[in-house]
Order: structure tokens, then sequence, then C-alpha cells
């Protein structure tokens, strides 16, 4: 059985580049169409399934050509998809992406079957098997609330990657082993600005008031943040030549999961994390981008420096 359910999104990321975005009315032309597999849910699916670890995905795509190619993109990637469901009434959901050539990005997301991913979908799987839940917001909240709630019953840790950003009742707080949101995230869930070290243990602290147990803050080139109530660590980045920070967070929790998995110490796992992002930022797009356990491991034992930046130990002090 799989190590890792992930009750989550699939999308199609279709992505134009254009010489500057079109004003209303506007036609312009643009670059050939090109399709890519994404969706918070299974990008982190193949984020955790590249680091060795078996995972199962449970989602919905739509009826129409992008839902076969969603499946058959997961399956490539050694993640289970018997718990995928083709949604009759809803299509796929995609992601329309325009890309200017300063590298801005105009997004409209269609949730499509994503949205129609339901608690009676979560009821018919059977939890007991998995060791671990791993959950983000691109489906209906009562659905992640009922997972988190099966998961909970069944004795597995709960991951939740609160993302994109919104607020979330309490209950879900408290059911999640580990809440993992990057700086916006935090924000957004805690009403406060989080923009520093500092600001990110003071938000996180309101989570733990809340009734988390562990938050970790991905806080891009200035490393990772834990905070719970037995301790505030502060994990450094690694240096790298960055080309697209695009997936960093979905490959950092892929490899923080697997590192739980591999029972690593809770700091392990999260500097494990941080070498799984910052090799996702060597390289362009999404999934193409997620590195796996070989990669990471020859990054980590080739000894790159840890990022040292004199204003992040300052902050520290
Ligand atoms: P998200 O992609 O969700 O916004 P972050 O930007 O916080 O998430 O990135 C996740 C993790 O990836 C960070 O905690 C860090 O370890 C690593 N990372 C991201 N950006 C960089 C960078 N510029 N240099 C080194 N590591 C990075």
């Amino acid at each position: 059985m799989p190590e890792i359910l992930i009750v989550g999104s699939l999308n199609a990321d279709l992505v134009v580049q254009v010489p500057r975005f079109p004003q209303p009315g506007e036609t312009i032309s643009g670059s050939d169409l090109q399709i890519i597999p994404g969706g918070k849910g299974a990008n982190q699916a193949v984020a955790a399934a590249r680091q060795g670890t078996t995972v199962s995905m449970l989602g919905r795509v739509g009826q129409d050509s992008f839902g076969p190619e969603l499946i058959h993109n997961l399956k490539q990637n050694n993640v289970d998809t018997s718990h995928v469901q083709t949604d009759s009434r809803a299509a796929t959901g995609t992601a329309i992406i325009v890309v200017d050539a300063n590298g801005q990005n105009n997004i409209v997301l269609s949730p499509g079957g994503n949205g129609q991913v339901s608690p009676d979908d979560v009821a018919d799987a059977s939890f007991s098997d998995y060791k671990l839940l791993l959950l983000q917001l691109e489906i209906p909240i009562e659905t992640v609330v009922a997972a988190a709630q099966r998961a909970k019953a069944s004795e597995l840790r709960v991951l939740l990657n609160p993302a994109p950003a919104r607020s979330l009742p309490d209950e879900l707080i408290s059911l999640s082993d580990f809440v993992l949101p990057n700086e916006t995230e935090l924000s957004l869930l805690t009403n406060q600005s989080v923009h520093d070290i500092a600001s990110a243990e003071k938000a996180a602290k309101t989570l733990l008031e809340r009734g988390a147990q562990n938050v970790i803050v991905t806080l891009g080139a200035k490393g990772a943040l834990i905070v719970s109530s037995i301790q505030v660590t502060h994990i450094n980045s690694y240096e790298v030549q960055v080309v697209d920070t695009t997936a960093a967070g979905d490959a950092f929790i892929g490899g923080f999961a697997s590192a739980l998995l591999r029972n690593k110490a809770l700091e392990e796992a999260v500097r494990y994390g941080c070498a799984c992002g910052a090799l996702a930022t060597t390289k362009f797009g999404a999934q193409p981008s997620l590195p796996t356990q070989a990669e990471v491991e020859r990054f980590i034992t080739q000894g790159r420096p840890l990022r040292s930046n004199p204003a992040i130990q300052q902050d520290h002090a």
C-alpha cells in the first residue's frame, strides 16, 4: 500500500508567452500553446514520488482530453491513480497562464473537477492503509476537513499546505500535525504582516494558539522556520543559481514528507525539504524541476554551502 495519500487538485496548465498583455477587447498573437500537468495536489504527489516514497492521489478530472493526460502523467511518475475519478459533470481543472516578456504572469483558474471532490469521495477511501495525508486548498474546504478528520481517526499524520492562501477554520488547523505555509499564506491565514523571520515567528505562534502543533514556514531564499510549543528553529537555505522559483514550495513539501516517513528528525526533514526546494529553483517549470532522491542526496553530500546571509543572522540575534 502507498505510504502517502494526497487528497487534492489536478490541473492542466495552458501556458502562452506574449510580448505584452492584451488590453480589454484586444487580440494579440502569442507563442505556441504549452500544455503542462499541474495542480498543487498533483505537483506534490510527483515531488514525493520522485523522493522514492509511494504515493496515491485522490481527486477528480473531467471527461475531456486533458483528464486522461493528467492521469497518464501521474502514472508515469509512479503515483497510484486508482482514486482519481472522471467526473461526467465537470471539465478538467485548468489554469490559463499568460506570461509577458518581463516574466510576469496572468492566471485564470478554472477549478473544474477539483471543485467536485467531495466528502463522499473521502468517505469511500480506506485511510487506515496509509501513513500520512497531504492536503492543500485547491479542492472544497469541507472535503479538506473531512479528509483530515478521517486521517486523524485512522492515526495518519496530517500535513496541510494552506495554499492558495485563504483563511481557515480552527478545526482544520488543530487536525493538522504540520501546517506548512509560505510567507504570503501565513500572512493571509493570520491577518498579520509576514516579511522576515521575526514576523514569521510571531504569526506562526498565533497558529499554535489556534491549535496547530507544528508550523513550518517556508521563507524562499531565507530558508524555513520551525515553530512549535517546544522550539523555534531557523533552517538556512542552500546557495544555488536560481533560474525559476516555480514549485519550490511543492518540492519542499514532497521532500519533507518523504524524509519524515524515513524517520528523520524534524530539523533534518526540514533541511532535506530545503535542499529539494533549492534544487527546484535551478530548473524551469513546475513538475520538470522537481528533483529525484538521487539528485538531492548528491547535492547534499557535495556539501553545497548553506546560505548564510548577515541580514538573516541579525534577524535571528
Ligand atoms: P513557495 O514556492 O510555496 O512560495 P518558498 O518560496 O518559500 O515556497 O520555497 C520553498 C523552499 O524552497 C524554501 O523554504 C527554501 O528552502 C527553498 N527555496 C526557495 N527559493 C529559494 C532560493 N532563492 N534559494 C535557495 N532556496 C530556495
